[in-house]
């Protein structure tokens, strides 16, 4: 029996959100304080009691908790109030207007992630509305600076106010989309997130006249080497649970994926298997080839200043993403064992940035639910684990032991790489219908969750 869509909160949940994005948080500078207090307000005429709590000045968050009896663990919702910048000349309508057309609500942060913030406050408005009883406490964050590194947001409140915001379970963004199959969607359920390594490379060599290559030892060259070997480097296949579970969900899903079957029997044969596949489905492959491995990508280059001089010296930063499991020291050590036949001495290596990855059990009762709710709501539908190949600030809470999925309900009213577009993209909506679908199954989610 498919369950029922709160249709009663469309219009509130619809203005909310518009009245949200019509606050403009983007980051740098962020200045989130105006939409914490915002938050706060709603929530005050409801009988809650927010905080709204600044790591600085104008960079404010708000958490709202419900209480519950203590029978159940914790459950925070968890969104963050900042968004990208948005240059209103490439979109066909004004990015900070809330405005609401065509069945969409449009503006920066409708999908990330002011449009799970409103569907996370419908549903501690219902819940408390409703006076449902729950065993577990229920916490609401909005936080600062998510896309700049959550210093001035979630990993700032963990630091000074754990008592606040850590909960054992988390709910927050980077899953919940559909994928459209040949049989049915399948929900994607953030379980994962790569971790980062910048690597900052410095090349020494010696100077000279560019008319004479032979008189010096060109850094330029050098560091063409190292990119090279970096740039090309096809690290070991390594499958982790949760992409092991992912290709068992899609093959179920598309008979016409069976062949990545094989991959789970013989990870060595993924390259072989993913180029087969690629020439029917560049797609899905381009999005499972970063999963399955370690990268490494060029992203900054500099060396040389004048035309007719060899430079002594040339830097480049590498973009490393690493696989749960991996650490940033291994993986310079992987990366230098690229370089044997490289002049060593002459190269200097920096991690410039390290952010660990993270990776939460599907093995646990929140998982159930989500996936057993979620089939209530869409019958044929699938639902899977994934990985992103970003952070969110999910990473700061499994670090802290908690159990972090990203769930933005979102089914495909749009097709699939159109909405992964708009994030960060132009043009970026969420339909008034996905607005009440989210709100139905969060609601639903959490009530099951924490109430039974
Ligand atoms: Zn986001």
């Amino acid at each position: 029996m498919p369950a029922d869509l709160l249709k009663e909160i469309e219009e509130e949940v619809t203005l909310l959100l518009s009245d949200l994005i019509r606050i403009d948080t983007t980051n740098p500078p962020g200045n989130e304080t105006k939409a914490a207090k915002f938050i706060a307000e709603h929530f005050r005429k409801e009988g809650l009691e927010p905080e709204v709590i600044e790591s600085t000045k104008g960079r404010g968050s708000v958490i709202t908790r419900l209480k519950g009896t203590g029978e159940k663990p914790n459950l925070l919702l968890l969104s963050h109030l900042d968004v990208v910048g948005a240059s209103p000349t490439e979109w066909s309508v004004d990015p900070f207007g809330g405005v609401i057309k065509d069945g969409f609500v449009w503006g920066r942060g409708a999908l990330d992630m002011k449009g799970m913030t409103t569907i996370e406050m419908m549903t501690m408005k219902l819940l408390k509305r409703n006076n449902v009883r729950l065993k577990g406490d229920l916490i609401m964050a909005a936080t600062a600076d998510e896309e700049k590194g959550g210093v001035f947001g979630a990993n700032f409140l963990l630091q000074k106010h754990p008592e606040k915001i850590y909960a054992k379970y988390v709910l927050n963004e980077g899953g919940g989309m559909a994928i459209p199959t040949k049989e049915k969607n399948i929900y994607t359920v953030q379980t994962s997130e790569k971790g980062i390594l910048w690597l900052k490379v410095r090349a020494k060599g010696t100077p000279g006249h560019g008319s004479k290559p032979d008189s010096a030892d060109n850094a330029i060259m050098r560091m063409s080497r190292v990119i090279e070997k970096f740039g090309n480097h096809r690290a070991e296949v390594l499958l982790v649970p949760t992409m092991k579970r992912f290709f068992r969900e899609i093959i179920n899903a598309d008979s016409n994926l069976e062949q990545l079957s094989r991959i789970l029997d013989d990870p060595e044969l993924s390259d072989q298997i993913l180029d087969k596949l690629g020439k029917t489905r560049d797609d899905l492959v381009e999005e499972i080839r970063p999963r399955i491995r370690m990268t490494a990508t060029p992203t900054i280059i500099q060396g040389g200043v004048e035309e007719n001089v060899i430079p002594s010296e040339c830097e480049a930063v590498f973009d490393c993403r690493m696989l749960p499991g991996q650490t940033s020291g291994q993986t310079l050590k992987e990366m230098m064992g690229l370089l044997e036949e490289t002049d060593l001495e002459k190269l200097k290596f920096e991690k410039i940035q390290v952010q660990e990855p993270s990776e939460s059990s599907v093995d646990t009762p929140l998982y159930r639910v989500i996936s057993t709710v979620t089939r209530e709501f869409e019958p044929s539908c699938g639902v899977t684990p994934i990985m992103m190949t970003g952070g969110t600030d999910s990473r700061f809470f499994r670090k802290m032991g908690s159990t972090c999925y990203g769930f933005r309900p979102l089914c495909p009213d749009l097709p699939y790489g159109e909405l992964a577009k708009m994030m960060h993209g132009v043009d970026e909506r969420i339909s008034i219908q996905n607005l009440v679908f989210g709100t139905s199954l969060l609601y639903e989610i959490v009530k099951r969750f924490l109430s039974q």
